[in-house]
């Protein structure tokens, strides 16, 4: 059928999605294009039990527009909340990190301030973020991006906390900030709303533990639970390759527990779990849900967003990879090639 469509091909040849279509068709069949990710079959479909899912620390995005004061927030709580009795602080920057608050509960932040990491990871089906602080200068108005950060984090149905930064500013005025949310339709509690928010000065720290207590508290509604007892998933958070070390991964565990010498595949990327390594850089063994680690030993590095499982059968891994590698490259082929109506016209 092929060679009379004039595609000259042997029996081991993968066809490209038009030429599927025009051979079922010389047969009488239809093709229904699933996915042809392979994730269905490797995504364990197995339920939970009940008793197995403990809490875990929520995972805290924050999204903002540009100087109002991302980056200074999440310096703020990551020199603040080093974990008592550990030397040095947070040296390295992971991409995430994770907080112990003095009454030794947890917080996940992701550390890639702005809302394309949060897009970006969406887009790749990666629902990471539990909670968003929406940081907004309170010196400054609602910005473009503030719009779209709370545009984000409401089409992904992720809860959002406001910030309300620079209040050490003479020219603050959060009541502004909240009048120009609420002709948005975002109602903060002081205004008799259901969104949280908090006047906050990241810059000389005040009321960040308030902050972080209405994370807490949001976390406690939302019920967040995981399965610590069983092989390790997640999402990749950002890879590179490092001088001396090779690939270096950035994973956040989502369920299960991550240990050395798990045999891991990412993405098209695969290899066995040589050394784990928390923010501060401290070795680490294992690494349970909602835990960010850096890892070494895959083969690349894998694109952030990027889903993560750990394999028993080292050579199934290894099949997928490959696999998902040849779709890549058959996908790229494929968006860079398109047939006209007259080539199609020609091959029949
Ligand atoms: P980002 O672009 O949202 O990451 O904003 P940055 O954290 O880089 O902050 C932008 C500028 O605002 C920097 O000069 C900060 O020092 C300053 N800034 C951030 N937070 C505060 C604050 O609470 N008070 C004051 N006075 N300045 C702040
Ligand atoms: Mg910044």
């Amino acid at each position: 059928a092929c060679f009379s469509l004039g595609v000259m091909v042997t029996m081991n040849q993968r066809l490209e999605a038009d030429t599927l279509l025009l051979v079922a068709d010389e047969f009488g069949f239809k093709i229904e294009f699933s996915d042809a990710d392979l994730e269905e079959s490797i995504t364990e479909v197995e339920a939970d039990a009940p008793e197995d899912l403990l809490s875990r620390a929520p995972i805290v995005t924050v999204m903002g527009h540009v100087d109002h004061g991302k980056t200074s927030l999440l310096d703020y709580i990551r020199k603040t909340n080093v974990i008592a009795g550990e030397s040095g602080g947070i040296t390295q920057h992971i991409g995430a990190y994770n907080v112990e608050l003095e009454d030794g509960q947890r917080i996940t932040f992701l550390d890639t301030p702005g809302h394309e990491a949060f897009t970006a990871m969406r887009a790749r089906g990666a629902q990471v973020t539990d909670i968003a602080i929406i940081v907004i200068a309170a010196d400054d108005d609602v910005m473009p991006q503030t719009k779209e950060a709370i545009a984000h984090a409401q089409a992904a149905g992720v809860p959002m906390i406001i910030a309300l930064n620079k209040m050490d500013r003479p020219g603050a005025n959060p009541d502004k900030v909240r009048e120009q949310l609420s002709a948005m339709n975002v109602l903060v509690e002081e205004w008799g709303g259901n969104v949280q928010s908090q006047e906050v000065s990241a810059k000389i720290g005040t009321n960040m533990d308030a902050l972080l207590e209405k994370v807490l508290l949001q976390a406690e509604l939302l019920e967040l639970t995981a399965n610590p007892d069983k092989l390790g998933q997640g999402v990749v958070i950002e890879a590179s390759l490092d001088k001396g070390r090779g690939y270096i991964s950035t994973v956040l565990v989502q369920s299960g527990t991550l240990k050395i010498g798990d045999y891991v595949l990412a993405g098209t990327n695969h290899g066995k779990i040589k050394a784990m390594l928390d923010e501060r850089g401290n070795p680490l063994e294992t690494a349970g849900p909602a835990i960010p680690v850096t890892i070494l030993g895959l083969d690349g590095a894998p694109t952030a967003g990027d889903k993560f499982r750990v394999f028993t059968d080292e050579k199934e891994a290894k099949t997928i990879a490959n696999k998902r590698d040849q779709l890549q490259r058959e996908q790229s082929i494929r968006t860079k090639k398109h047939l006209t109506l007259d080539e199609i016209g020609r091959r029949i």
